[in-house]
């Protein structure tokens, strides 16, 4: 089968690779069918984190099921899945306990089409086929007359959004939330979306970045172009997105006494902190990966019912042989879809 490779910083190309197999009767074997971008892989595929070889791309996919094990329950070959991007058993402590992000069966970070990161190559959703190691814990079903183009991005960026505010909306209903998005591409645009579905009374989206702020202003925020130098005012709930300290300072600086800033950022490089102001303040800094398999039935219910349109934040959508030219290529949202 084929599938698309990274070889190199910057250099994407289609291999012929072996098609995997079921090697277990709780797997499956799954046809992307759409698969988005996620704001890592432009850092993959440049090289901004080490490379270890060649590795396999997309980790955010719907997909067709195409076969399933003896012992999968409740999936069905043709049936349309939302895949988990991180593989997680269902079954383990960490699983139950809904931190299916830290599955005791996987080293840390094991994830499709991430290898730099874990070390070990679990396929790319940019391929023919996916194998899926615990079908039941790791496919969500969408309704059948959902477009896959959008909800390709389900898999990782959308729900990593989502959660960065609904459990804090749930423990304050109806407050205004601050997204600072300081490099963040499209996960701070769901989180901003998210806000507004939730019932957030307000969502003021900062950034210096022009292109975020026209987009958040379109999804209902009311856009705050910022240098991240003086801050506006302090909000309870702070959703920090993006790569630089400046970034992360300011919104610490705009969380208010016992409110709580949740960053959705993978920094990877030391960042100062200062913990005596967020001691002084009781400001509550949270940070963490999304638990994407846990996430998935809540997300794909809210889409389901028409209150989240991940749609929306989608800014270019291409066609399969296009991938490897339009993946390294800047964008807010990539969808690549199979005709
Ligand atoms: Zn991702
Ligand atoms: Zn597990």
């Amino acid at each position: 089968m084929r599938q698309l490779t990274c070889v190199g910083p910057g250099k994407l190309e289609w291999q012929d690779v072996p098609e995997p197999r079921l090697a277990g009767d709780g797997e499956a074997l799954v046809r992307p069918l759409a698969v988005a971008r996620c704001d890592i892989d432009r850092a993959l595929i440049h090289g901004l984190i080490p490379q270890r070889g060649p590795f396999a791309l997309g980790h955010e996919c719907v997909g067709e099921i195409v076969e399933v094990g003896d012992a999968v329950r409740g999936l069905t070959p043709g049936a349309r899945v939302v895949v988990s991007f991180q593989l997680s058993c269902g079954r383990c402590g960490s699983c139950a306990a809904g931190h299916t992000a830290n599955c005791d069966a996987y080293p840390s970070l094991s994830d499709y089409g991430m290898q730099p990161l874990s070390g070990v190559e679990y396929g790319g959703m940019l391929s023919d086929r996916i194998r899926v190691p615990h079908a039941e814990a790791m496919l969500q079903p969408i309704a059948p007359g959902l477009d896959p183009v959008a909800l390709a991005s389900v898999s990782d960026n959308v729900l990593d959004g989502y959660r960065a505010v609904a459990p804090h909306l749930r423990a304050k209903p109806g407050s205004e939330v601050l997204i600072v998005s300081h490099g963040g591409v499209s996960i701070p645009l769901y989180a901003a979306q998210a806000a507004l579905a939730l019932g957030a009374a307000k969502v003021v989206y900062a950034s210096d970045d022009a292109e975020q702020l026209a987009l958040a202003e379109r999804l209902g925020a009311q856009p705050l172009p910022t240098d991240f130098g003086s801050r506006p005012r302090r909000f309870p709930i702070v959703v920090d997105s993006g790569l630089r300290p400046e970034g992360l300072d300011f919104a610490l600086r705009c969380t208010e006494p016992e409110g709580v800033c949740q960053s959705v950022s993978f920094y990877l490089a030391p960042v100062p902190l200062r913990l005596d102001r967020l001691y002084t303040l009781g400001v509550h800094f949270q940070i963490g990966r999304c638990h994407a398999a846990a996430l998935l039935p809540e997300v794909v219910a809210l889409i389901e019912a028409g209150r989240l349109r991940p749609d929306a934040v989608t800014t270019r959508v291409v066609e399969w042989e296009e991938a490897a030219d339009a993946f390294p290529e800047p964008a807010i949202k990539l969808v690549v879809r199979r005709s």
